[in-house]
């Protein structure tokens, strides 16, 4: 199977007929009709095997992942995702995978309602994935990072830490099902992360885990936090599985959850089936402090860098 073929086979699925696109896959780049007046947001995002995800994970899963990663950063912009595209660097041309991978990015792709419309595709000596996705927001609308102010409440988006549970799961060999899908199929918040558009005042999608998204958003807005650690949302299957301490440290350090932290003034908007949880409030001060039962309690800052 030769590149061309391989592109056709797995990759040039829905290129035209989507919505807003003139010319998909198949020419030399993709032709695109913005919807007028719209803004464009645009996010990148690659994942490594070995980095991002352990060697020999689900190829479904990996396809997947890559576009919810992308997907998440547009919905903490407010944004409605529109446009994929795909750059695959592969080790080989196995059908299993490409056949598996594929499924699980075309999964993603009918979810979060986007099109793939181009890509690229080499050989490399690790598997690499980078997916770049477009989307649209209403001019005044995005949703920034430095527009917390203090008093605003701060809100996070469904459960913190289990995808980082589930990682451990895997990798440890005691997964618990519910938390290994958590970290399998990131669920990213794009219906909620568009009704914030114009209400909440910043945002940000947890990556890395709440202490060290919080901090950025917090410097973003030249402001501090004061987070309740008795709010954190944790869910059942992360309280049954560890014990009080590890849990917070899942959702504080963990990563991988993307789901919605955003400050807002006043009440936000209903989250529907996804809960919204208030987690403290910004302060003029800067810095982050943690409280439990109304105390002051030290947590050590320590967060993920790549370098
Ligand atoms: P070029 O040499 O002009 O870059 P390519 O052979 O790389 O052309 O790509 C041919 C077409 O297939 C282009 O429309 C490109 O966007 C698309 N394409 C290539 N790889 C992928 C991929 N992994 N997923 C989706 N589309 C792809
Ligand atoms: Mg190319």
């Amino acid at each position: 199977m030769d590149e061309f073929e391989l592109i056709r086979r797995y990759f040039a699925r829905a290129g035209d007929g989507g919505a807003g696109v003139v010319k998909g896959i198949g020419d030399d780049a993709a032709l695109l009709s913005p919807t007028p007046g719209m803004q464009q947001v645009q996010a990148i995002d690659s994942i490594v095997e070995g980095v991002h995800f352990p060697d020999g994970c689900n190829a479904a899963d990996i396809g997947y992942r890559v576009v919810a990663v992308n997907i998440s950063d547009i919905a903490a912009m407010g944004a409605v995702p529109r446009w994929v595209t795909l750059s695959v660097s592969l080790t080989g041309a196995d059908a299993d995978w490409l056949e598996s991978f594929s499924a699980g990015l075309f999964t993603a792709c009918a979810e979060y309602e986007v099109t793939l419309v181009g890509g690229d595709t080499t050989s490399a000596p690790v598997l690499v994935a980078t997916v770049n996705a477009t989307g649209e927001v209403a001019p005044g609308q995005a949703i920034l990072r430095s527009g917390a102010r203090p008093g605003d409440g701060i809100y996070v988006t469904g459960t913190l830490g289990d995808a980082a549970a589930g990682r451990q799961g895997l990798e440890s060999g005691e997964p618990s099902r519910e938390l290994l899908w958590r970290f399998a199929r990131p669920a990213a918040r794009s219906d909620y992360g568009r009704r914030l558009a114009g209400k909440a005042s910043a945002a940000i999608d947890v990556s890395d885990g709440l202490a060290g998204d919080l901090d950025k958003l917090m410097r973003a807005s030249g402001t501090g936090a004061e987070i309740d650690l008795e709010a954190l949302p944790l869910s059942p299957a992360l309280q049954t599985g560890f014990d009080l301490e590890r849990q917070r440290d899942f959702a504080l350090f963990g990563g991988d959850d993307y789901e919605l932290l955003f400050t807002c003034r006043g009440q936000p908007p209903d989250g529907g089936i996804v809960p919204v949880t208030r987690i403290g409030a910004v302060s003029k001060v800067s810095g982050l402090r943690w409280f439990l039962r109304g105390e002051p309690v030290h947590i050590e800052a320590r967060g993920y860098s790549h370098f």
